[in-house]
């Protein structure tokens, strides 16, 4: 038993570094550990790393919060990675240090990239998760011209209108028939699609690459599927993210493709949480267990887990889902997820465009391109009672916003 209540957290990402904050911010009067594996000086923001961080060197690092912030919090920041965790002991073990007792544990462990065997080792193979991965990048992308990006998801696609914008050589390869094909529709694929290509990017859809050349330890060329072979100078992966749940599975806490939670974040472990990247929780849009990939997810996740650690109480979680990506000129966002038909509505105003997907008169997800007022109109009337027609959102916004009073 501990004499002083302890939580550790695991990760100390835009998730773990939040909880830490908003328990300390609860009058949580415990010890908070924050353990992380990452060597950089203080946790940082991810988004800016495929996308601002790439264009030049004066770019820095944006840190989430300064290092008296978590000093003013009491937080005890810890560099070490976590091994493996003794849930009946309530202990965690860390590579170099000793053993650690917790009373509550939040795992926040994040995902990473997902790889291909076939490229490991190649020098002139890149992805981009941590800062180092995007600083490394941004230094091999200064000597070289011709640049193939493996995947046409968010991550990808940012990196790709970033490096056209400096000039580079860029060709996207993407298996689906469609960019995004998995988060948006089709409609909005194909913005993105004429949007990247009238920054001169390269964008094949619908072909695999089936052989990776190389020599000497560096990627020479890439074939695909239809027998057409492409030169490369270098090729970054972006072929999705898998949860960090080799340490929960390890310990015995249950995972299946994320580690798995219920409504209020708890595993099936007592006092142990997850959240953000890593956690598969029970959604109240789709009715299943879904993992999502989001700042907002982390972030809204770790409040309200600080929230149930400092009250010792149990709260559901119901956070309307949203998520931002920047690709070239385009912001997309997209606010809540949705099962099934929708019935859908579409509103363009010049560069503004809005998809609504509406379920038995309520909006249920939102796609924007360079419109944040409806973007947030719209997660206002996600999970609201708030019933609304085609023509309500073709009348604009404001419309939409004048409903919710
Ligand atoms: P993370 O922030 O990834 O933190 C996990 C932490 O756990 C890491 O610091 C890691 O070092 C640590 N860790 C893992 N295992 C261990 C261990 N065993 N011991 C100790 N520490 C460990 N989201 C958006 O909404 N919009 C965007 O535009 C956007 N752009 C992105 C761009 C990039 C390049 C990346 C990589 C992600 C982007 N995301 C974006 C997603 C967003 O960054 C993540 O959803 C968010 O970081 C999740 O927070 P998290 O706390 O769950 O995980």
């Amino acid at each position: 038993m501990l004499d002083t209540e302890t939580t550790i957290i695991v990760g100390a990402g835009h998730g773990g570094s939040q909880c830490a904050i908003s328990l300390r911010a609860a009058s949580y009067q415990g010890v908070i550990i924050l353990i992380d594996a990452d060597a950089a000086e203080l946790p940082y923001h991810k988004p800016p790393l495929s996308k601002k961080y790439l264009l030049s060197e004066d770019q820095m690092a944006v840190p989430l919060r300064s290092a008296s912030a978590y000093e003013q919090a009491n937080v005890l920041r810890v560099s070490d990675t976590v091994t493996s965790i003794d849930t009946g002991k309530q202990v965690v073990s860390v590579l170099n240090g000793p053993d650690m007792s917790y009373s509550q544990l939040v795992l926040a462990v994040g995902a990473n990239n997902r790889n291909l065997q076939l490229l490991e080792g190649l020098s002139n193979v890149h992805s981009v998760r941590t800062l180092q991965d995007s600083s490394k990048l941004r230094e091999f992308v200064l000597t070289t011209q011709r640049i193939e990006i493996l995947g046409g998801g968010f991550i990808g696609l940012e990196i790709a209108a970033c490096l056209a914008g400096m000039g580079k050589d860029v060709t996207v390869i993407e298996a689906a028939d469609r960019v995004l094909g998995r988060v948006v529709s089709k409609v909005v694929s194909t913005r993105v699609h004429k949007s990247l290509e009238q920054l001169g990017v390269n964008v094949m859809t619908g072909r695999m690459a089936t052989e990776f050349n190389s020599d000497d330890g560096e990627l020479t060329s890439v074939t695909l599927d239809n027998g057409e072979t492409i030169n490369t100078g270098l090729l970054v992966v972006g072929i999705g993210a898998v949860p960090n749940e080799s340490v929960a599975l390890l310990s015995g806490i249950a995972c299946d493709s994320g580690i798995l939670v219920d409504q209020s974040l708890r595993t099936g472990s007592a006092n142990v949480f997850a959240i953000g990247d890593c956690a598969r929780y029970p959604h109240w849009q789709t009715e299943k267990p879904e993992r999502l990939e989001s700042v907002q997810n982390a972030v809204d996740q770790a409040k309200l887990v600080a929230t149930q650690i400092s009250e010792k109480s149990t709260l559901d979680y119901k956070a309307v889902p949203w998520f931002w990506s920047d690709i070239g000129p385009m912001k997309l966002q997209i606010a809540g997820i949705h099962k099934g038909d929708t019935e859908v509505v579409t509103r363009v105003e010049g560069d503004k465009f809005a998809l609504y997907h509406l379920q038995e008169g309520r909006v249920v997800c939102v796609e924007t391109i360079n419109n944040a007022k409806d973007h947030m109109v719209a997660r206002k009337l996600i999970g609201s009672d708030v019933q609304v027609t085609a023509e309500d959102i073709l009348a604009g916004a404001d419309v939409l916003k004048a409903l919710l009073v």
